[in-house]
Parts: C-alpha cells; structure tokens; sequence
C-alpha cells in the first residue's frame, strides 16, 4: 500500500471506526453476539489470496462476518466482566502508535516511547496519590505483570538463585499465598514462575470475601514449621468476582513479618484510586512491593496497558536483565531500557495511548467519569436491597454488584438452574450482557458497571430487563 492508498482508505477507516461506534453507543448489535462456533472460519477462505485484493473485499468481510461475529464492549448496555473501555482518543493513540511504529529494543531505538513512557505512567502514580518511592512500567496485561512480580519474588527469596542452578538446587520449597477470590492470573502466575501447584496456598477469606491476615499469618506459621519457605503473598485490590478488598495494612505487617515480597493486584480496582474517596479502600499499599493497575479496563485507555509499579527497580533489573553486547548504548548509564522491565524485548509504544486519554480527559473528566459508574452501582444496589426476592450476595464497594433472584422453595440446584436460565435469557437476548459467575459454590449474577457510554437511562432498562426475565421467566 502506498502512502496515497493509506490516506484515502485511512480516512475512510476513521470513518467507519466512528460509525462503528455511534451504532454500539446507539445500542445497534446485539451485546452479545449470535454467532455459533466455527461461523467466522466457515465464512473465510482456509488459504490466503495469491493475488492482491481490493480493499473493498477487505470491507466487505469486515461488515458482513467480523463485525456481526463481535462481543460489543462498549455498548452502553454492557454489564460482564469488567469494563474494557477504550476511550476515542486512546484509539488515536494506539493509531498513532502503529503509525510511527516504534521498537523499543533500548532507551536508543526510540528516546520518545522511553520518555513518554515515564513521564505518562509517573502522571498515573500521581493521579493514585502513590509516594515518589514507586516506578512504573507499562506491559501488556496483568497476567504478565502478576508473572514478572512473581519472578522477582523468587529472586529476592534466592538471593538471585537463577544465576546459578534455579529453583532445582533449592533445598527449601518457596510458597506463594493468595485468597480464594485471587484472580487465575495468580495460580498461573506461579505455576510459571516454577513454584509449583503444592506451594501454592489459598488464604480463606471473611464474610466480605476479602483475604483473613490472621488465616496468612497461621499458613505461613504453619509452612515454616514443615520446613518451607513462604516467599509471596499476593493481595487483591477488588478481586474479580466481587471487588473485595483485602486488608492491605493488615497483610503487609503479615508479609514484613515474615520477610514475603507483597504483590497488589489491583488490575481492577486501581482506576478508582484516582478518586481520593476511593484510596482508603487500599489503606496499606505503599508497604507492597509491587502492584499492578489495568488502565485498559476501567480508566479507558485501550487494550493492553498493564502498569507494574514497583518500589526497587534495581532489583527487577537484576531479575530482568540480559544485556547482550548488540543492545548495549553509550546512553545506557544515564537512561532507562525498559526491555529490562520484563518479559519481552521488543517494546510497543503504548504510552501514546494512556498519554492521549489523560490530556483530552483531564484528570478531573476521568474521576468525574469513575465517580459516576460509582452512582450507578449504589443506585442499583439500592433498588435489588428493596425489592423482594431479590438478594445482594457480596458488598459492592465499587462498580460490581453481585446478585441473585431467589425463589421461595428452590433447591440449591434449582436455584443455580433458574439464574443460569435467565442470565442467558438476557444476553441471548442481545439486549445486555452480564456475567455469572461462582460464589460459595453457588451462581451468581455480576452486574459490572463501567462502560464509558453508560448512563442512568441504561442502569434503569437493565433493572427492568433483569426484573422480567427473571420473575417473568420463573
Ligand atoms: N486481576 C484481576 C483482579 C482481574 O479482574 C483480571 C481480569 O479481569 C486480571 C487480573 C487479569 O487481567 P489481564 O487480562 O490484564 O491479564
């Protein structure tokens, strides 16, 4: 494609990019797609074309098998999961992005994506009101982030063990600890990380299914005394099932008295930070070693943007670091390499994006934004407290309200039957999307609000639908 054929159909795109979004804003497509297994591959030839294409084929495809075969995510009328919002001018900036196509392989290959990269994820600890003791780099998910936290766990309980026979000349197996309500990043994580499934520890939780110090402090106790070395305890800031908050402070006297490296996930939750009612919610963090926020869910800023924030980034160099001869600068004593930051080498300019999203919002668009999916939960946790049948099963201190529509005289497994049907009513539907999800052995409903274009009119449709297929459906 040349440089003239890029302008046209690149306008022509932006185009289509904004349609695309007026008719999700609209609540045009179904949320939930309708699509069968296998439809999208049956629609596509299985080899590619010998010749060159017209781009309208191209067009073509993208409007009659891609788009229909879509989850919309930023239809106001999306409530599963947690929000992916992507904010238009975070779209601009990962344009922009590829556009320039920056590798940032060392400070050297792209002084501008290093730079940027600081000084936006240092406005971000700014905007948490975290101390100056904290560095930021951005990866891509917090799956990776959770991994890299881990490793540099392991290290620090090795004193760098992988320098010299790793894990497998360790005498003393390393235990990692999480809650119940951990995300699977966690378990993955260490798994990856070489700890193994037997020293992976899960922490109960209390009756807000936040993580029990007094249940960390006994495991570890108990560990020791078999001989193990406990070695990490992750925390959840908004865990993904309910948003519960573990008690930071109480776990950080936990982990410092037993020498663990403290990781916060706060993938979720960390976008509320910015809001300094929110901050109380992880009274404790600047004890952690690490931490972890997805701009790229709730704050808007497009997926992937996972910010690590570490407080020794010598240390996570030391972990990180290979310095082949072929990447090493006369720069490299006065700058940062962010390829030394974690996993991969080559390194996309996701900076633009974040950077974009926080100068056309502001600081105070983005609170004003958080503040009020906030409402919109309260709201809606007012109106399920009040009607009959209708039971809250976990705190919403956030945007998620957890809920159930228990029938008088159901069994267990009825009423696990009956939520899962009116669930799917609703998002075979294409009317909302919502997720359900376990608790205490039970369905459940999450009701995740967050999604940018979402606004009381939808919050108030959502209740209404959920009250009809859920009553009207029994
Ligand atoms: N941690 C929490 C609390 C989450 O809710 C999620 C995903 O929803 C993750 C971690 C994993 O995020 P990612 O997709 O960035 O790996």
């Amino acid at each position: 494609m040349n440089v003239e054929d890029f302008r046209r159909i690149g306008h022509e795109l932006i185009d289509w990019i904004a349609d695309y979004r007026e008719k999700a804003y609209g609540g045009e497509f179904p949320v939930m797609t309708r699509v069968a297994p296998g439809a999208v591959k049956a629609e596509l030839p299985a080899a590619p074309p010998d010749a060159p294409e017209p781009f309208d084929a191209v067009m073509r495809d993208l409007n009659n098998v891609i788009v229909p075969a879509c989850t919309h995510f930023q239809d106001p009328r999306f409530f599963g999961y947690f929000p992916a919002n992507s904010s238009l001018s975070a779209v601009l900036g990962d344009y922009v992005s590829t556009g320039l196509a920056q590798l940032g392989l060392n400070w050297q290959a792209s002084p501008a994506l290093t730079e940027l990269e600081e000084v936006t994820v240092d406005w971000l600890r700014q905007m948490l009101d975290l101390s100056a003791a904290w560095s930021g780099v951005i990866q891509d998910t917090a799956s990776t982030t959770t991994l890299v936290a881990l490793l540099c766990a392991r290290e620090r309980a090795t004193n760098y063990g992988a320098a010299r026979g790793g894990l497998q000349e360790s005498e003393q197996p390393l235990v990692v600890y999480a809650s119940s309500q951990s995300h699977s990043s966690v378990d993955k994580a260490a798994l990856l990380a070489g700890f193994g499934r037997n020293n992976l520890r899960v922490v109960p939780v209390n009756d807000c299914y936040a993580m029990r110090a007094d249940a960390l402090d006994e495991a570890i106790r108990a560990d020791r005394a078999r001989g193990l070395k406990p070695c990490a305890v992750v925390a959840t800031t908004g865990s993904t099932a309910t948003t519960a908050l573990d008690p930071l402070a109480d776990i950080a006297k936990v982990a410092k008295a037993h020498g663990l490296w403290m990781h916060v996930d706060a993938a979720m939750a960390g976008s509320a930070m910015i809001l300094p009612e929110c901050r109380q919610m992880w009274d404790g963090v600047e004890q952690a070693d690490s931490l972890v926020i997805n701009p790229h869910k709730w704050l808007g800023a497009s997926f992937d943007a996972s910010v690590y924030f570490v407080r020794d980034p010598e240390h996570l160099v030391r972990v990180m670091s290979t310095n082949p001869s072929y990447l090493r600068t006369a720069a490299d004593s006065r700058v940062k390499n962010f390829r030394d930051w974690g996993i991969p080498l080559g390194r996309r300019f996701r900076a633009l994006k974040l950077w974009f999203l926080i100068r056309e919002q502001g600081v105070s668009g983005l609170q004003a934004r958080i503040r009020r999916d906030i409402g919109h939960a309260q709201w809606f946790a007012t109106q399920v407290d009040a009607a009959p049948a209708w039971k809250r099963v976990a705190p919403a201190p956030l945007q998620t309200v957890c809920v159930r529509h228990e029938l008088p005289g159901l069994s267990d497994d009825a009423l696990d039957t009956h939520t899962l049907a009116w669930v799917r009513r609703i998002n075979e539907s294409g009317q909302a999307y919502l997720t359900p999800a376990m608790l205490d052995g039970r369905w459940m409903v999450r009701v995740s609000f967050g999604v940018e274009t979402t606004e009381h009119e939808h919050v108030v449709q959502l209740w209404k639908l959920m009250q009809d297929q859920a009553e009207g459906g029994a």
